[in-house]
C-alpha cells in the first residue's frame, strides 16, 4: 500500500478523552473513530488488524475440530424468555421492538439460539461431541463504557458452544478450549494467564479468564510467577486425545493463579513469597462449563443407547477479539507509539522515502516496493512529499516492527538501512538483503 492512496488519519494531539495508552494510541494513529460512547468505527488500519486477529482465531478454532459458523445480532426475545434470561439478564441486554410489536434483542452472547439450532437438528448420541463457534459483534449496554475498543458497547467476540453426551466429555471439551486458547494468544504475540473465576450470569461450575498483565487491567489477579515461564510453543497437539489435553490444562491449572473473585489467601500463602504476584490483568477470554443448565430449560436432548433421552452437557467459551487489540498495544508500546508483534502487525515493513522526488531515491524505493510485495512482505511505503522528521514520527506512531529508510546517501553506496521498532537498532544493507532478511523473518512467525 502506498501512503498517498491509504486512509490514515494519524492525528498530530493526544485525544483528551482518552485514558488509557491503547485508546489514545489506537485513535492517534487513525485507527478507530468513536461512532458513539462504547461504538467505533474501524478505519482501515484498524479494520486490519481486527481482521488479522480473526484469522488467527479461525485457524486455531478449525485446528482444535471446530465448526465455525455465523448467526445473526438481531435475535428473537422468545428464546430467551425460555431460559429464563430475558428477565435476568437486565439493563445490559439492548431489547427493541420490530413493527409487528415483537420483542427482539441485539445479542450479548448467543447459549439460547444456538441450543435452538442444536435442538431442532441434532437427535442422537451419535452425532456428538460438537463444537459450534462464530465471530460476530456483540452489544452489551455497559454502565460505564471506557479504554475505547477495551470495554466497548458493541464489540467483536469470537463464542464457541460445545455439546456432548456427558460430563466427562464435556470436561474434555473444556480442556481442549483451554489448549486452543493458549495456542491462540501465543500465535497473536501475547502471554494470557488461564486464572480460576467465577461464573457470574452465564451460571455453572468451572470457569477459568484469560488475562493479560497489564497496569490498565480491570481485574486485580493474584498468582504463582512459574506460570509465567510455561509456553506451548510448537508442541504437536492431538485434540482428540483426553490425555494430551487434560496434561496440558494440569501443567497450566496447577500453579496458583486466580482473579479476586476466587482468591483463597491461604492457599496463596503456600506459595513461596518471592513468587508471589499481585498485578492488574486484562481479561481477553473466558472458557466455561455450564452442565445442562440450557439443554434442560430448552429441551435439547439426544438418545443414548442405555439412559434413553438425556440433556446434553455445554459449555460456552468467549474470545474479546476487539479488546484484543487493545489489550496488544497494552503490553507492546513506547512513548512513541505502537510496537505491533510481528504475528498481528497490519504491514510488514514501512518503507520511508527520504527524499521524494529524487530519480535515484524514488526508484529505489519502487523497486523496493514492488519485491517486498511480490514476496508477501505487505509493505507501507511512505510516498509522501514530506519532510523526514514527520515521516519517521508517523511510522513510529503506527508502530510497523520493521522500516526500511532510503535516502540518496546510502545509495551511493548502495545500501538502505533496516531499522527495528522494537530495539531501535539500525543496520545498513543492500535492498536485495534487507527484503532477505525480513522473508526470514516472517517465515518464522
Ligand atoms: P467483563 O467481565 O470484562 O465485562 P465478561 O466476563 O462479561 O467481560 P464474557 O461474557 O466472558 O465477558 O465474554 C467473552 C469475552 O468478550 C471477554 O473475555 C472479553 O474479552 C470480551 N468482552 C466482554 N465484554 C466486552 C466489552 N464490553 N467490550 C469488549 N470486549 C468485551
Ligand atoms: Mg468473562
Amino acid at each position: 500500500m502506498r501512503l498517498s492512496k491509504y486512509f490514515l488519519p494519524v492525528l498530530k494531539e493526544n485525544p483528551s478523552d482518552a485514558q488509557i495508552v491503547s485508546h489514545r494510541l489506537m485513535l492517534r494513529a487513525g485507527m478507530i473513530r468513536q461512532a458513539q460512547s462504547g461504538i467505533y468505527s474501524w478505519l482501515p488500519m484498524g479494520f486490519k488488524v481486527l481482521r488479522k486477529l480473526e484469522n488467527i482465531v479461525h485457524d486455531e478454532q478449525v485446528r482444535a475440530g471446530h465448526n465455525p459458523m455465523l448467526m445473526p445480532t438481531m435475535q428473537s426475545a422468545d428464546l430467551w424468555k425460555e431460559s429464563g434470561r430475558y428477565e435476568d439478564y437486565g439493563k445490559e441486554m439492548l431489547r427493541v421492538t420490530d413493527r409487528h410489536d415483537r420483542d427482539m434483542l441485539f445479542g450479548p452472547t448467543n447459549e439460547e439460539l444456538i441450543t435452538d439450532i442444536f435442538r431442532s437438528n441434532v437427535k442422537s448420541y451419535k452425532d456428538l461431541p460438537l463444537t459450534l463457534y462464530q465471530i460476530q459483534w456483540k452489544f452489551r449496554d455497559e454502565v460505564r463504557p471506557r479504554f475505547g475498543v477495551m470495554r466497548g458497547r458493541e464489540f467483536l467476540m469470537k463464542d464457541g458452544y460445545n455439546f456432548d453426551v456427558d460430563k466427562p466429555s464435556a470436561m474434555h471439551a473444556y480442556n481442549r478450549h483451554l489448549v486452543s486458547y493458549l495456542r491462540t494468544y501465543e500465535r497473536m504475540g501475547m502471554k494470557a494467564i488461564p486464572m480460576r473465576a467465577d461464573s457470574g450470569p452465564i451460571g455453572g461450575e468451572d470457569t477459568h479468564e484469560f488475562l493479560v498483565l497489564a497496569e490498565t487491567g480491570e481485574s486485580e489477579v493474584f498468582y504463582d510467577s512459574k506460570i509465567l515461564d510455561l509456553h506451548l510453543g510448537d508442541r504437536e497437539v492431538d485434540y482428540d486425545s483426553w490425555d494430551q489435553c487434560a496434561a496440558i490444562f494440569d501443567e497450566w491449572t496447577t500453579p496458583y493463579a486466580r482473579t479476586d473473585e476466587t482468591h483463597d489467601a491461604e492457599l496463596f500463602a503456600q506459595v513461596p513469597a518471592e513468587r508471589q504476584m499481585t498485578s492488574r490483568g486484562i481479561e481477553v477470554g473466558q472458557i466455561f462449563y455450564f452442565g445442562t443448565k440450557y439443554s434442560e430449560s430448552m429441551n435439547a436432548k439426544v438418545s443414548t443407547p442405555d439412559d434413553g433421552d438425556v440433556p446434553v452437557h455445554m459449555g460456552s467459551h468467549g474470545i474479546g477479539v476487539s479488546r484484543m487489540i487493545g489489550a496488544i498495544i497494552e503490553a507492546s508500546h513506547d512513548d512513541k507509539g505502537i510496537i505491533w508483534p510481528e504475528a498481528v502487525t497490519p504491514f510488514g515493513v514501512g518503507i520511508v522515502n527520504l527524499k521524494q522526488g529524487d530519480e535515484e531515491a524514488d526508484a529505489a524505493c519502487e523497486a523496493l516496493y514492488k519485491s517486498a510485495t511480490a514476496l508477501g512482505l505487505d509493505p507501507l511505503y511512505d510516498d509522501r512529499n514530506e519532510r523526514a522528521g514527520g515521516k519517521f514520527a508517523s511510522m513510529d506512531l503506527i508502530g510497523l516492527p520493521w522500516r526500511i529508510t532510503v535516502g540518496p546517501r546510502g545509495l551511493k553506496n548502495g545500501v538502505v538501512e533496516l531499522t527495528s521498532r522494537k530495539t531501535g537498532e539500525s543496520e545498513e544493507l543492500t535492498p536485495e538483503l534487507a527484503i532477505e532478511k525480513l522473508v526470514k523473518i516472517y517465515a518464522d512467525v
